[in-house]
């Protein structure tokens, strides 16, 4: 496996740490706040409303750079993930 997909592996736990940690209503294991004024993150800090749909690369990819990115909290934004900090 690459490095990159460890990154990837490691971000999606932290969001989902930091989604079971606000205790509100929760969706498929993930706050429906959060699916309901959705924020993505990739593991390169950034951090969008949208996200590119691509049949051909399988996954929900960065408008910037397009690594994988995965649900987060609506308060986030660009820059280091703050919250559920090891
Ligand atoms: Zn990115």
């Amino acid at each position: 496996m690459s490095e990159s997909h460890d990154e990837n592996v490691i971000l999606q736990l932290r969001l989902m740490k930091i989604g079971s940690l606000e205790g509100g209503k929760m969706w498929f294991g993930l706050p429906e706040r959060w699916i309901d004024n959705p924020r993505w993150r990739c593991h390169n800090d950034h951090v969008s409303r949208t996200y590119l749909k691509s049949d051909g690369l399988g996954y929900c990819a960065c408008l910037k750079c397009c690594e994988p990115v995965f649900l987060t909290f609506p308060e986030d934004k660009d820059g280091p993930l703050r919250g559920a900090d090891e």
